[in-house]
């Protein structure tokens, strides 16, 4: 849509707010809202002041006053207003200098895309994003809360959440990928997140349960370019958390909600294109990837350390990266093989379909960063021909240690990935797409608000272990 259309469209819709929505550093979506008659084509250019001080990572108190520029192409109806809303997604714009904000996550999205020109048109991403939705949202009544246990932690199982021996024939809590209902409670909730995400312009894919407890969905979308895709899944939060909260659940991104279960990731799908030709597909190579393709993935692998601090960005995120739970810790690359971290989907022969698939991210990302950082690396790997090391298609977690111990893994711990990228993150800054400050606001932020806040709190664990020692 063009500005005017914008206008024409709340007017045949019968619009009378407008809410003005970006993202801030963390991947939170914010927002400000305005009646009707406020808007106007010159909105588009003139945009809307905001108080920047306020939103974490972004301005300093004194040097506050922040535009936003909303995007008319981004227009759509919120769902779940009873007053008719019209959400305009923004970039932001520091209104002294005129310039656009160099942390604002979007940027970072759209500079990525223009750098990628040197190599290619466009970019696909497709992210998988898994999610729980917990049974009451004040946590603590139903039948699959997430809680901690203060107890013995291999009995969790057994004591807090199913009844043993099962007496009565419950519903267990987990059995199997996806039966049906009853044990699949979510089918409705699921389809009607579908069909919101698709009145706001998303094409979704499929739905269905995940391997975890009772609670763990995903939705997929359809692959688009980044930072259509970052906005995407900003919009498929959204209504993955609200259509849970209109049926009195709650629905969590958090990649590791319960302890020896399964964790949320939000795998990537990615390729490059251009001319209308996959650029990543190259009959008769190694799972018919391109020579461009495997220094792609050199690129991920090479940088695999530093990016976790964007695609792995909480201290909740290491719970969910450990053996055991599908959710990769080597850096390795396979075809067939789901506990190599970056894996090459064999579904289809097609050159169209040809695709890798980086397991590693968690739905805690932000989008747009996330999207940039990993591409901003591939990009890397194929400027500098990088090779990775050569594919491993035996199952990982099946090896004896020595074999295992060859195999380069990933940083454990939130720390570990933010000294990873304070030493590497030069890729990052090429064509001004990433900025030097913004990626030290980010490790400073991290380390102080996540790593510090958690690492000095007792955890609920310790008084189990130590209590009465
Ligand atoms: N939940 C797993 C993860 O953490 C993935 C499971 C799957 O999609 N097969 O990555
Ligand atoms: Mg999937
Ligand atoms: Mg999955
Ligand atoms: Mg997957």
């Amino acid at each position: 849509m063009t500005p005017k259309e914008v206008l024409e469209f709340a007017k045949k819709n019968n619009v009378q707010i407008i809410d003005y929505r970006f993202t801030d550093l963390f991947g939170a979506w914010q927002h400000i809202s305005t009646s009707l008659h406020e808007l106007s084509e010159e909105s588009f250019v003139e945009g809307k002041g905001f108080d920047g001080s306020s939103i974490r990572g972004f301005q300093a108190i004194n040097e506050s006053d922040m535009l936003l520029i909303p995007d008319p192409a981004s227009a759509f109806m919120d769902p779940y207003t009873q007053v008719p809303t019209l959400v305009l997604i923004c970039n932001i714009k520091d209104p002294i200098t005129g310039e656009s904000y160099s942390r604002d996550p979007r940027l970072i999205a759209q500079k990525a895309e223009s750098y990628l020109k040197k190599v290619a048109d466009v970019s696909y991403w497709g992210p998988e994003a898994e999610f729980f939705v917990f049974d009451d949202v004040k946590f603590g009544q139903g039948s699959n809360y997430a809680h901690y246990s203060v107890d013995s932690s291999e009995a969790i199982w057994n004591t807090d959440r199913d009844e043993m021996p099962n007496l009565g024939y419950k519903i267990r809590h987990k059995e199997g990928y996806f039966p049906v209902s009853p044990n699949d409670t979510l089918q409705d909730l699921r389809s009607e997140m579908i069909l919101t995400m698709e009145k706001l312009g998303i094409r979704t894919e499929v739905h269905h349960h995940e391997v975890a407890t009772a609670g763990q969905c995903e939705i997929d979308m359809r692959y688009d370019t980044l930072t259509k895709m970052a906005d995407n899944v900003m919009k498929y939060k959204y209504v993955v958390r609200n259509t849970s909260l209109k049926y009195g659940k709650s629905a969590t991104f958090m990649p590791k909600p319960l302890f020896q279960d399964n964790g949320s990731g939000m795998h990537c799908h990615q390729s490059l294109w251009k001319g209308g030709k996959n650029l990543f597909f190259g009959k008769g190579g190694y799972a018919d990837l391109s020579e461009m393709a495997i220094h792609y993935i050199g690129g991920l692998l090479h940088h695999a350390p530093a990016l976790l601090a964007f695609i792995a960005p909480t201290t909740n995120s290491y719970k969910r990266l450990v053996p055991g739970y599908e959710a990769p810790i080597n850096l390795a690359y396979s075809k067939r093989n789901r506990s190599a971290c970056i894996r090459i989907p064999m579904y289809s022969k097609s050159e169209k379909a040809k695709r890798i698939e980086f397991r590693t991210p968690d739905p805690s990302a932000n989008p747009y960063i996330a999207f940039s950082a990993m591409l901003m690396a591939g990009l890397d790997g194929i400027e500098r021909k990088l090779v990775p090391p050569a594919p491993l298609d035996k199952d990982i977690y099946e090896m004896s240690d020595r074999e295992r111990k060859k195999i380069k893994q990933m940083p454990g711990s939130l720390e570990g990935a933010l000294d990873a990228l304070e030493k590497d993150h030069d890729f990052l800054l090429k064509g001004g797409v990433f900025t030097k400050d913004m990626i030290e606001v980010w490790v400073a932020e991290k380390r102080r608000r996540d790593v510090d806040q958690v690492r000095l709190r007792p955890h609920p664990h310790e008084f189990f272990l130590y209590y009465d020692i």
